[in-house]
């Protein structure tokens, strides 16, 4: 590396929760020596990308935000998106980790040195050399945009659900919305306010769950604050709720039958026409893709000016027609339905199972992530990489869960991470490789877990699956509980144990 290198002892990247939950726990322990690199202008991850009408969270405030930092004054069960982005942005604030933030610093090439026994990091605003390296870029980071035929040649304005453009009012606009994900059915109660015409293409129907959102009153708040223990209390009882769900997944009955029955139930009782409650029946297993939660979806979608497209939006209808270089504002669906719109939005979800940041890390004998995972995200605990030493993943394979808060899981790696790096530092080695076999047996028992789970056998695709394998590469197919179980304990023994060069200790 030429210039000038900063030499920390972590280098975080990504200052989503992960990131900044992981500098949280570092600023703690006075491990004062490392930064977070965060590509964009600020902090806050997917909840500073999501900007869309209607951004919230469905799971509940107080169960979705730090254990180590409980928020009294959540206004509500369900914090819109702007409310937990300020939180983010206060935690940086107050735990101290302003000073150990590089923004616009996007990471350019990360490079094992065995020599050195050190990350080479390389980034648009200088180069570190690390001796751990943490990957906290989430996995809701990269718009996926689908194959629709002709997109470039749409005459009006299309972005993605996470690159939201409020330049363009949408008042009195003829929309279409593509998707019906958690995002989708966020933004459409709001949309529908606004445009004078809404088409949903859907291409799966999506089990739907009333949401029961509400204000917590001045009354709650002020309890909250005067009494910590309440908070703690009413975290572990939801906690504990969203955990019984497990059951579901796992396709026991009855537990799957109630759960399916009670979002049939609220479909029936939201929607009285038959057509339209028919298109939208799901045809798998409920739980295989994400259930969603709303108290307005099915509403929106009945009023006058939506229509429900029961299939996905295939391609821009060819512009010379309507003087080619303006292009066509014709989105014509599979079902060969054609729609004259002005705006599309697009819903359509992220690329979670093949992150692209993998192409820029190499680990040893010069290795690409990406290439140690050509056949799908693999890690041991989650967490750990064989061939990528001192290396930890957040957030990332097997990691995500469909029925609990995301960052109880991120905490519990936090927690991880923290016992290896403590291991680490009396073990007497300069690096931890977490070794193939470890890797592969903790694979093993991801299958076995998931394999008669409702996520491999619910009749559906999801992100939570490698689509070129099938394989359960993104969730973690069991109770939160048993991941904290699982990872509670640090094992050397599944750690090649590495030296820089010239420090080898002499064979006894
Ligand atoms: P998503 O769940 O991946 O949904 C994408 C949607 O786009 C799906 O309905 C998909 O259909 C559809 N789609 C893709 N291509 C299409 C096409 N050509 N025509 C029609 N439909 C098409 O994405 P998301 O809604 O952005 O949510 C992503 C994740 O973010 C969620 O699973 C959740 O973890 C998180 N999220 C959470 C919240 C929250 O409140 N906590 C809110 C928003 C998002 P198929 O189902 O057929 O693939």
């Amino acid at each position: 590396m030429a210039g000038q290198v900063t030499a920390v002892d972590v280098l975080i990247v990504g200052a989503g929760f992960a990131g900044i939950g992981m500098g949280i726990q570092l600023a703690r322990r006075a491990r004062e020596s490392f930064v977070i690199i965060e590509q964009a202008a600020d902090v806050g991850g997917t909840w500073r990308d999501n900007q869309y009408p209607g951004v919230s969270c469905d799971i509940p405030s107080h169960l979705y935000s730090f254990s180590f930092r409980p928020n009294p004054d959540w206004s509500r069960v369900f914090a819109e998106g702007r409310e937990i982005h300020a939180y983010l942005r206060t935690c940086v604030k107050e735990e101290g980790l302003t000073a150990h933030l590089r923004l616009n610093c996007a990471l350019v090439q990360a490079e094992w040195d065995g020599a050195d026994a050190r990350w080479l990091v390389r980034t648009t605003r200088g180069d570190f050399s690390a001796a751990s390296l943490v990957i906290a870029t989430g996995r809701l980071s990269e718009p996926r945009i689908p194959l629709i035929k002709n997109l470039d040649g749409f005459g009006g304005r299309w972005w993605h659900s996470a690159r939201w453009n409020a330049r363009v009012s949408l008042v009195g606009r003829r929309i279409g919305l593509v998707g019906t994900g958690a995002s989708a059915i966020q933004i459409l109660p709001r949309l529908a306010a606004e445009a004078s015409e809404i088409v949903v293409f859907q291409r799966s129907a999506p089990y739907v769950l009333p949401r029961g959102d509400r204000e917590y009153s001045r009354e709650e708040t002020a309890r909250f604050a005067a009494d910590p223990g309440t908070v703690s209390a009413l975290r572990d009882e939801l906690f504990a709720e969203a955990e019984r769900n497990i059951g579901a997944r796992q396709r026991r009955h009855p537990d799957i039958d109630l759960l399916r029955q009670r979002s049939l139930d609220h479909l029936s009782a939201s929607v009285p026409d038959e057509r339209l409650r028919r298109l939208l029946t799901p045809d798998y297993e409920i739980g295989c893709k994400r259930i969603l939660f709303s108290d307005d979806y099915y509403a929106a979608l009945q009023l006058g000016h939506v229509t429900l497209e029961p299939t996905p939006l295939a391609r821009i209808a060819d512009g010379s027609g309507y003087g080619g270089v303006q292009g066509s504002r014709e989105a014509i669906a599979a079902s060969g339905n054609s729609y004259h719109l002005d705006v599309l939005v697009l819903a359509t979800g992220f690329n979670s199972t093949r992150p692209s940041i993998a192409g820029h890390i190499r680990g040893r004998r010069a290795r690409l992530l990406a290439d140690e995972w050509s056949n799908g995200m693999a890690a041991h605990a989650s967490t750990t990489v064989h061939g990528f030493p001192n290396m930890y993943v957040l957030d990332g394979p097997n990691a995500a869960l469909g029925h609990n808060s995301a960052i109880y899981m991120i905490e519990t790696q936090v927690g991880y991470v923290l016992s290896a790096l403590d291991y680490l530092a009396v073990s007497g080695a300069d690096a931890l490789d977490v070794t193939a076999e470890a890797v592969r047996s903790y694979m093993r028992d991801i299958d076995t877990m998931a394999q008669d789970t409702v996520w491999v056998q619910g009749g559906c695709t999801s992100w939570y699956r490698d689509e070129r394998t099938g394989r359960v590469t993104l969730l973690w197919p069991d109770s939160a509980t048993s991941f904290r179980d699982r990872l509670a304990t640090f094992a050397p023994v599944s750690y090649e144990h590495l030296h820089r060069r010239g420090q080898r200790p002499e064979p006894r």
